[in-house]
């Protein structure tokens, strides 16, 4: 409650400041301090901190390892948790399953073809870091299941050195976009708590907030770069400068790299995904990113509003 009320106070000046700055800080009622959930814009009194409607969000997700960030209010908060970030846990689930190879417990439904035959079925690693496939013969029809299990025998009497044996990892309630969004979202935070509310309130990060709120219509397009050499828990915001195209703020979680517009001449979300498409090789940066980096925040730190550029950039 404390922190919660230390971020309001330390937010609430800011918003007034700057958004008398910008030329609309007639949108705030006057007499009295508020604060707007950086992903709806909604502003709230100091009250709302108390009420438990303005909430402690965590950058990234606290169960993708996050610490608790900045405010956001309850509605904006609670949805992402199932809308979004539970797509990217379940991602991170699957990418750990293959990174530790290790006998755990954890099993994951796999669909295995054997010349063409499939049977469902779970896969797990054995103590030895080999893939253990088990069929579950409740999901298998019988018929199926004999072929396929017959398949396999004659590729072991026949000692085959190459098996027509694929497999694929069932992932039902699993969404790619959304686990996407789930990052650019955290991304967003994270820009917001460093640079502040100058950053935020430029037109270009309107269709952001629209696409995280409603994840199911594509609003702008979003891509996840992955930066395979990187620390898995390196944490980085880099304002981009070089190459030209490329001017954006550069949000790195782990192996997770994300560009949200600019602070200097910010392109529209369209251009910069075109700009990141060109510069794309295999889902990595084809391109060396060279900039300012803006320290990582502990908590919201507001530098564009602290230190305003003059006049105004937009
Ligand atoms: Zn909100």
């Amino acid at each position: 409650m404390e922190k919660r009320l230390r971020w309001f106070d330390e937010g609430a000046p800011l918003l007034r400041a700057t958004a008398d700055r910008l030329g609309f800080g007639a949108a705030l009622p006057a007499g009295e301090d508020w604060y707007a959930c950086p992903l709806c814009l909604v502003a709230y009194p100091r009250a709302a901190v108390a009420a438990g409607v303005l909430t402690e969000e965590h950058v990234p997700p606290h169960a993708l390892g996050g610490h608790g960030l900045l405010l956001t209010c309850a509605a904006c908060n609670n949805t992402a948790g199932t809308a979004l970030d539970a797509h990217a846990v379940r991602r991170r689930h699957l990418e750990d399953f293959f990174t530790h190879r290790t006998a755990t417990g954890r099993t994951l439904p796999v669909t295995v073809h054997a010349a063409g035959i499939p049977l469902r079925g779970t896969i797990q690693w054995t103590d030895d870091g080999s893939l253990q496939i088990f069929g579950v013969p409740k999901q298998n029809h019988p018929g199926q299941q004999a072929a396929h299990v017959q398949t396999l025998d004659e590729y072991v009497d026949r000692a085959d050195p190459n098996p027509d044996l694929t497999f694929t990892i069932q992932t039902p309630r699993y969404n790619a976009d959304r686990d996407q969004l789930s990052w650019a979202r955290a991304a967003y935070l994270a820009a917001f708590a460093a640079l502040g509310w100058r950053y935020i309130l430029h037109p270009v990060m309107a269709p952001y907030r629209i696409q995280f709120r409603e994840p199911a219509t594509p609003t702008v397009p979003i891509r996840v770069w992955r930066d395979r050499t990187a620390a898995l828990d390196q944490r980085r915001i880099l304002l981009v400068e070089q190459p030209d195209d490329l001017r954006a703020v550069a949000v790195t979680f782990g192996q997770r790299l994300i560009l949200l517009p600019g602070i200097d001449r910010p392109q529209t979300s369209q251009q910069l995904h075109d700009a990141i498409t060109a510069r794309s090789a295999g889902g990595e940066p084809a391109a060396d990113l060279q900039g300012k980096e803006a320290p990582w925040p502990r908590w919201p730190t507001y530098l564009l509003d602290h230190h305003p550029p003059d006049p105004p950039s937009w």
